[in-house]
């Protein structure tokens, strides 16, 4: 394996079973086959017996031993292995050791043969399970027929979670994790790490496992890894990549933005940078690149930006979360900057929300299942095509005056208001980003200061930039999304989204709220349905005072549903408000979690059938901690597809 390691996405990859809780296998596992897999899974977990027994099994076949990891009696073998191979360890020590990481889900037998599933023509001999100290090692040949093309190194390992704090360590909650400890092919393309680590993907999410690591630093493959998900193990990465990339960008002197590198945010985005733009790269004898050429750097390839950059770039370590029990993977979009926006004390849109809000995914263990991404600070002039220009400068300007409120008492500020309402905007861009170039299949943009109400030329209600408009004429300006429908079930009405969109008819807007007879802003009547080519694009749906789960999803059923269905949008966008709670204070809506359960489930299902699953969720609303909380895990949970956990049936 070379600079680039074989197969490159879209690739044949066949949809492969779960052959892993089989019990027992009595002939190897073929990737492909489907039908067959599914004929034989049984689902049980072995016991005991089952893996004491599969234990002398592989023993008595010279395919279990012990090993010896530690580096300073390798490195005395003088040989540059990752480990020696010694005595088998006693029976009491390896079922301890599967108990842990495997949790016994998995007899010893089945999971050999699972990892040694035959893809294609490869196959894997000379395999061995080796048990170390922390560890097990499964470390295999790979050929395609009698020829060797390869080799295979991967350990499991069981770690206590630095995110998850010391109350987690001290209840024993820990991540599960697989190393990529070493992998070589020699033959280019055949697609087979593709296909082998999708499946190897599958079957570790199903024993529980949360994340790959790629512990060999990454020094080949670089472009494979990224474009597979696998992002830099230490997050300071980017921000040198970026670095980087614009010294390369400024010594060609390349067609490329700021505002464009602004926007990387994954090692998946390095690799999909600018596909338009090739430059060249030269190649050394071993397939290695590099941006300069010298005697061994004399191969000159045309590549895309953002190929050749990763190609030619340091090392970096990689990990990729593994979605155990999460059908969808769900973006979470968040920065602490967003706590710098303050407002006057006693305000109800105040830093306090948001930190709750982290602290409840942090609780609910949500961390190591969500992908983490940054916002970035928008173009203002992309900006002045939603905001009128003088109305951003006013802006602006109250914000260096010193000035404590924006043109209305509600809208307090500080001296870092401006710079954090653009960032809100921009991590709305940032979830769209990562929703439509394919890195997560739908995402929550936890932001603030929230944006409903801001309209063109108008703050109000706690808003300055309106975020989700912002993302929505992004999608359409950058992604060519043609049709739009925007959902609000903030439990107050989103004037300045409506006034944003009234005359679009590619835009819906569909709002459910307390009525506005009863409840701020006034607006939001069902009268009101879009002006010129955007009449009937507009949708209101006001609740009376008290209404609670059962009257929404009624509505939500009778109006919403259809109008989706009818609109057959190319993107869902969510304003998820969550003050529509009955504990929330500043409104008289009495929803319980259950209807943002609801409510989530059913425009996932739609945005399944419709629009390849992609939402775009953003924070508006919601100003009691604890409803506000409980209420973004359910919805959450319900983007990520755990219907079991939150499974609210209707009544
Ligand atoms: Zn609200």
């Amino acid at each position: 394996m070379q600079g680039d390691l074989p197969g490159a996405p879209g690739d044949s990859c066949p949809a492969v079973s779960h052959p892993l809780l089989k019990r027992q296998l009595d002939s190897s596992t073929v990737i492909e086959d489907q039908s067959r897999a599914d004929e034989r899974s049984v689902r049980t977990a072995p016991s005991r017996q089952d893996i004491e027994r599969d234990f002398e099994k592989l023993i008595e076949q010279r395919k279990l031993f012990g090993a010896e990891l530690n580096p300073t009696i390798i490195k005395k073998s003088g040989k540059g292995t990752r480990f020696l191979i010694s005595a088998v360890p006693s029976r009491a020590k390896l079922l301890k050791r599967w108990a842990i990481l495997f949790r016994n889900a998995i007899s010893p037998c089945a999971l050999f043969e699972a990892l040694s599933a035959r893809t294609h023509e490869f196959e894997h001999r000379e395999n061995l399970l080796l048990f170390g100290k922390d560890r097990v090692i499964y470390d295999t040949q790979i050929l395609q027929g009698e020829e060797s093309i390869g080799e295979l190194t991967l350990s499991f390992a069981s770690l206590a979670d630095p995110m998850l704090g010391v109350l987690a360590y001290l209840k024993g909650a820990r991540l599960r994790i697989v190393y990529i400890e070493h992998i070589h092919l020699t033959t280019q393309r055949s697609g087979y790490a593709s296909t082998l680590f999708r499946y190897y993907e599958r079957l570790f999410r199903d024993l529980g496992f949360n994340q790959f690591r790629l512990s060999a630093a990454l020094s080949v493959g670089k472009y494979y890894w990224a474009q597979e998900g696998f992002d830099f193990s230490d997050k300071s990465e980017i921000g040198r990549r970026k670095g980087d990339l614009r010294a390369l960008i400024k010594e060609r002197s390349l067609p490329v933005r700021e505002v464009e590198i602004g926007r990387l945010n994954h090692a998946y985005d390095f690799a999909r940078f600018k596909r338009d733009l090739r430059i060249f790269a030269y190649r050394n004898a071993e397939g290695f690149y590099s941006l300069k050429r010298d005697e061994h750097f004399r191969e000159e390839v045309s590549l895309p930006l953002g190929k050749a950059f990763l190609l030619s770039s340091a090392k970096w370590e990689g990990y990729k979360t593994i979605y155990t029990n999460t059908p969808r993977r769900t973006g979470f979009v968040t920065s602490s900057e967003y706590l710098l926006h303050r407002t006057r004390a006693g305000h109800p849109e105040n830093p306090g929300r948001l930190r709750t809000l982290l602290r409840a995914v942090r609780k609910h263990g949500l961390r190591s299942s969500l992908v983490f991404l940054e916002p970035y600070l928008p173009d203002l002039e992309f900006l002045e095509g939603i905001h009128e220009a003088e109305y951003l400068a006013r802006f602006r300007e109250s914000v260096r005056s010193g000035a404590k409120e924006y043109s209305t008492r509600d809208c307090s500020i500080c001296p870092a208001s401006f710079e954090i309402a653009l960032l809100a905007a921009g991590g709305v861009m940032a979830g769209v980003d990562a929703v439509l170039n394919g890195r997560v299949d739908n995402v929550f943009c936890a932001v603030r200061p929230p944006g409903h109400h801001a309209g063109r030329g108008s703050t109000m209600g706690f808003c300055f930039i309106n975020n989700i408009a912002v993302g929505a004429i992004y999608a359409r300006t950058v992604y060519g999304v043609e049709r739009i429908f925007i959902l609000d079930w903030d439990v107050h009405h989103g004037n300045g989204t409506q006034e944003i969109f009234e005359e679009d008819p590619m835009t819906y807007y569909c709002s459910i709220h307390e009525h506005p007879t009863f409840c701020f802003p006034g607006t939001g009547r069902r009268m009101e349905r879009g002006t010129g080519a955007g009449t009937g694009a507009t949708l209101n749906l006001p609740l009376k005072p008290h209404a609670g789960d059962e009257e929404l999803m009624e509505t939500f059923e009778k109006e919403v549903v259809p109008a989706i269905e009818r609109f057959e949008p190319g993107l869902i966008m969510v304003s998820a408000g969550f003050d529509a709670h009955s504990w929330d204070p500043i409104a008289d809506l009495d929803l319980t979690e259950k209807s943002f359960a609801y409510m989530t489930r059913r425009i996932c299902e739609l945005a399944d059938r419709l629009c390849g699953g992609r939402i775009v969720s953003v924070l508006e609303g919601g100003y009691d901690g604890s409803s506000l909380a409980s209420s973004a895990m359910v919805h959450l949970k319900m983007l990520q597809g755990r219907s079991q956990e939150c499974s609210l049936e209707r009544g």
